[in-house]
């Protein structure tokens, strides 16, 4: 937003422009970054030979975190859940944008904030490039932007009948941490750590884009996410109930009713989920290991629409909610 520093009081302390100052000494170059913050935009070299994806999200206070959340922790998944989104195209990142609404100008909460935010812009090396700085309800929205090779992205539209469906990591640690939080339990810390530092999978996303059919980050929810590739792929998925990957702090917190609920409509998990044909096993399974990321197969594509999840038995499941809408009554 346009502001004339002239508007600024003497007597003010902490405002707008001292923000962006704190914000602009703790941003690192890149060699294809020309102007970065402090002009009236960013001026950046987009190789010729690679396409440009962008995508943006924005976390809400007592909306996408709990309030108490610390400002490092919304830092770092602030920029997490964007490259996320990065990481589900195979994208390789390389530069964001930042947009903080703050209810005050607090210089400590700010570096704690920073210290969370390029802590993984480090180490993915994401150049801030940009971005504004205004009052009002606590909400931080980012922008990043990445390359893929031309014609490589993965997207939701590519998944066939006959593909296998994977995910990476493990279903429900986030969901369970945030039900032992809203039900007064103590939150045990392996599983806070993944509410609020969740791990983009930005390797393993590389790694898949010449071996998945299509690709999604589970954000919302996995059957959510999953129907997503469904629709947009015309096709329909089975899902293994009992293949979904579970950690063991995760699996010793709860009945296997919660543990089914929070693995298939949950949300916030930040892992891949992607359809691949059944010849590319090994091939999928070369890219975990390159990546360093643990994938499981939890099902399949099928001919159809709508996803179904399936018990060990054969008998189908009826979860009682679906994935996270914003809106919904
Ligand atoms: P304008 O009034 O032209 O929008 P601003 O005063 O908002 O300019 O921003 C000045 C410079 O600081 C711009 O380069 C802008 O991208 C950068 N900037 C502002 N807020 C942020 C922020 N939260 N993170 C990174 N860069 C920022
Ligand atoms: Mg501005």
């Amino acid at each position: 937003m346009a502001r004339d520093r002239s508007e600024r009081r003497a007597d003010e302390v902490t405002g707008e422009f001292d923000l962006i100052d704190r914000i602009r000494a703790r941003a690192r170059g890149r060699s294809d970054v020309i102007l970065g913050i402090g002009d009236d935009a960013a001026l950046l070299q987009v190789p010729a030979d690679k396409q440009l994806t962008v995508s943006m999200d924005t976390l809400n206070v007592g909306v996408h975190f709990p309030a108490e959340t610390a400002a490092a922790d919304i830092g770092w998944k602030s920029l997490a859940v964007n490259l996320s989104d990065l990481a589900a195209m195979g994208a390789q990142p390389a530069w964001c944008t930042l947009s903080l609404s703050l209810p005050q100008a607090d210089p400590a909460w700010l570096e704690a904030f920073l210290d969370g935010f390029f802590a993984l812009a480090d180490l993915h090396d994401v150049a801030l490039i940009g971005g504004d700085t205004t009052c009002g309800p606590l909400s931080v929205c980012v922008t990043v932007h990445g390359f893929v090779e031309t014609g490589r992205a993965l997207r939701r539209e590519g998944a066939r009948p006959g593909d296998d469906l994977w995910v990476s990591g493990t279903l429900g640690d986030a969901a369970g941490a945030l039900a032992l939080w809203r039900e007064g339990r103590q939150v045990v810390p392996s599983l806070r750590a993944r509410l609020d530092r969740p791990t983009p999978r930005i390797a393993l996303g590389q790694a898949l884009s010449n071996v998945a059919n299509s690709a999604i980050d589970v954000s919302d929810g996995l059957l959510a996410d999953v129907g997503h590739i469904c629709s947009q792929s015309g096709v329909g998925a089975e899902i293994e109930i009992a293949s979904l990957p579970a950690s063991d702090a995760f699996r010793s917190n709860f009945d296997e009713e919660s543990l089914r609920a929070l693995q298939s409509a949950g949300g916030d998990d930040y892992e891949l989920c992607f359809s691949a044909p059944p010849n590319a096993r090994a091939a999928v399974e070369a890219a975990a290991r390159e990546a360093g990321t643990p994938v499981a197969r939890i099902g399949l594509v099928v001919v159809g629409s709508g996803v179904r999840t399936m018990l060990g038995d054969g008998r189908e499941w009826t979860p009682t909610r679906a994935g996270y809408t914003h809106f919904a009554t």
